[in-house]
């Protein structure tokens, strides 16, 4: 009996204890299927950034990135001479012609390129076009002449077929009026820029900057660019008016004005600095342009500005915002600074070439951008007398400050 107790107790005992062992498994099951579960898109130490480019080396070059031309079936009284001819008259450096490729069933190569008008002594001409699909409006931007009659074949295509062809091409691609009529239908990861300023009309690009912060706080590094979107030029006489001819006062070439920093007085550079964010626009071509830099180790150099992007310290960062140019005497501006798509600060400046700073130190790891938006008192464009009205308050603003933003995303 007590060998049998004992045997009974000795079973007992191994049956609960593999129940035990059971249990516990099952527990311990769970746990540690969460542990194993590793997240391969978590924000990680990025190893290496390119270095960034000199902060002096370059020249500030002012453009157009969005003009229509007769060539384009919905403009007036707007021969690619005409716009030349006004682009170098306001001082700009650079424009680019970007007509309707749909009204020439793809082929602005022997339509806009081969004008004789087009040519200019001062102005670089970008070769571009408003690719004009049934998904929505781009522009392409490119130093030379490129294939867009391939790129016009394969719009209807799924984005990873268009994606292909825009990578073949070579081609700077950029989003176009992103939220209004006829937005670009595509996927944002095949293109380099987003048109954040359409046309003087600054209120109604609200919806354009939420999308640009939408992205760039997903990590995609896009460059906000302007364009007047202008179609209509001032009629030689008053009875070649169209019922658009009221236009050219409002919006025209430089309405607003997009700055590059480009490291020569070139094309590509200009196409270059476009790519990398190096990048301000502005009301109109007499407009103050604003500078946005950073201070990486506060010892009063500038070591990076807008459009670059290093690796955060954990340590403080010094921040600069500069308004240069035709800035209205004893004039008050307004400095928004944006941090990772919300309001961070605002600040005020005055002076002859306000300047102001701000500290913060972006997260050691994960992403983090800062730009910059000014408002104040508008600069007069006598040429388009009516665009003031349109732009309100809003002087300018910048492209991004980035940190921890991967290089090779
Ligand atoms: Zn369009
Ligand atoms: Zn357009």
């Amino acid at each position: 009996m007590f060998k049998n107790n004992s045997r009974t107790k000795q079973i007992t005992g191994m049956v609960y204890s593999g129940l035990l062992a059971t249990i516990a498994g099952c527990m311990t099951l769970p746990a540690s299927a969460q542990q194993a579960h590793v997240n391969p898109w978590a924000p990680k130490k990025i190893k290496a950034f390119p270095p960034v480019a000199s902060l002096t080396k370059g020249v500030w070059l002012k453009g157009d990135l969005h003009l229509h031309s007769n060539h384009s079936k919905d403009a007036s009284n707007n021969p690619v001479a005409k716009i030349v001819a006004f682009s170098e008259s306001v001082g700009m450096d650079y424009i680019c012609i970007t007509d309707h490729d749909n009204h020439v069933n793809g082929d602005v190569a022997s339509n806009t390129w081969a004008d004789p008008e087009f040519k200019s002594d001062s102005l670089l001409l970008l070769y571009g076009a408003e690719w004009t699909t049934t998904r929505g409006h781009g522009n392409v931007f490119s130093a030379k002449p490129y294939d867009n009659q391939r790129l016009y074949d394969v719009r209807d295509q799924r984005d990873v077929a268009v994606g292909a062809v825009k990578k073949e091409l070579g081609i700077h691609l950029s989003a176009n009026h992103p939220s209004g009529k006829d937005h670009f239908g595509y996927s944002y990861d095949m293109i380099n820029s987003i048109e954040v300023w359409n046309s003087a009309v600054w209120p109604k690009n609200a919806d354009a900057i939420m999308i640009w912060d939408d992205m760039l706080s997903s990590g995609r590094k896009l460059t906000g660019r302007g364009g007047s979107d202008s179609h209509h030029g001032a009629p030689d006489s008053p009875d070649k008016a169209t019922k658009n001819s009221y236009q050219n006062k409002v919006n025209y070439v430089g309405t607003p004005t997009t700055w590059v920093f480009a490291t020569s007085r070139t094309t590509q550079a200009v196409v270059d600095a476009l790519t990398n964010g190096r990048v301000a626009v502005s009301a109109n071509p007499y407009a103050p342009r604003v500078e946005f830099y950073a201070d990486l180790n506060q010892d009063g150099k500038m070591d990076m500005m807008m459009g670059d992007n290093a690796k955060a310290t954990g340590k403080p960062v010094k921040f600069r915002i500069q308004l240069t140019g035709n800035t209205a005497a004893g004039a008050a501006y307004t400095v928004n600074v944006v941090k990772n798509g919300n309001p961070f600060q605002t600040l005020q400046a005055g002076g002859k070439t306000p300047v102001v700073e701000f500290s913060d130190t972006p997260e050691a790891i994960g992403r983090s951008y800062y730009r910059i938006v000014v408002e104040g008192p508008a600069t007069a464009y006598p040429q388009v007398p009516g665009s003031a009205s349109l732009s309100g308050n809003m002087i300018g603003l910048s492209n991004p400050i980035c940190f921890n933003f991967d290089p090779n995303f």
